[in-house]
């Protein structure tokens, strides 16, 4: 059996959820011994039900991030969070690049870069998302496209550092909408990333980070999504809002890695 990487099914909460609606999730979701040993699982709230639920997720060993992070340690940044701030809160991860992000604030590829350093300069691992748009995708340029992502947003990052982070492919047009790619399609994707970051940073490198999918994922298609390779979990949106949903998806991406061996 061919030893594959830990994956990583992490929820991004977007602007959902106030501090005790956070709290009635994380008191309601646990994750048995067996899966917690299979799979990590990682909850990024808004910030502000971060401090709300940090000790409840502690306690039951899951693990916590933000949704973004401002390239600065502190100073005149009005409406900004610095990673220290982010760090002080017990936060593991923080999810940069993530489609909405760049499309609605305009974030750019070398901004992104910027946070990607402070981010590990704070000792936070990036959730660091690619994807591309439906347009982008009927022109064929889906590699294009997630390479330069790529290429420019982690531009200077250390191989060892690249190894520890997490990478989300998430295709635009699949996110939210209820359409995912299929298996084939995100598994071709994300293993032509994965031997571009080894081209790039070294095949340890590539061997070792770990590549989620993204993108409309839901308790019907997990399983087929982590029968792939290269697919190490999944970044949730809608459905990891409501416990019974995300634990599903959970305990199937933990039955899939016991089959596989992580
Ligand atoms: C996301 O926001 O990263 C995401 C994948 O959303 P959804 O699962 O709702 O498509």
């Amino acid at each position: 059996m061919v030893q594959r990487r830990k994956p990583i099914i992490a929820a991004n909460w977007k602007m959902y959820k106030t501090p005790d609606e956070g709290k009635i999730f994380a008191e309601g979701f646990s994750l048995d011994a067996a899966i917690a040993q299979e799979v990590e699982v990682v909850i990024c709230p808004p910030f502000t039900v971060i401090p709300a639920i940090g000790e409840v997720l502690k306690e039951k060993g899951i693990k916590w991030g933000a949704q973004n992070l401002y390239p600065a340690v502190e100073g005149a940044f009005t409406g900004e969070i610095s990673p220290l701030m982010l760090k002080d809160l017990g936060c593991t991860y923080v999810i940069i690049g993530h489609s909405e992000r760049r499309q609605i604030m305009g974030e750019t590829d070398d901004f992104i870069r910027k946070k990607v350093i402070a981010a590990f300069t704070y000792d936070l691992l990036p959730i660091f998302c690619v994807g591309e748009t439906l347009e982008q995708r009927k022109a064929n340029q889906t590699e294009e496209v997630c390479s330069n992502q790529i290429l420019q947003g982690l531009d200077g990052i250390k191989s060892e550092d690249i190894a520890r982070m997490v990478i989300a492919y998430e295709p635009v047009w699949a996110i939210g909408t209820g359409v995912n790619a299929s298996p084939e399609d995100a598994e071709k994707t994300i293993a032509f990333l994965r031997q571009l970051i080894s081209e790039k940073w070294g095949k340890e490198a590539g061997e070792a980070v770990r590549i989620q999918y993204g993108g409309s994922v839901k308790p019907g298609n997990i399983k087929e999504l982590m029968n792939c390779a290269n697919i190490d979990g999944a970044l949730v949106g809608g459905a990891s809002l409501k416990v019974d949903s995300f634990y599903e998806i959970v305990r199937c991406a933990g039955e899939e890695a016991k089959k596989h061996g992580v």
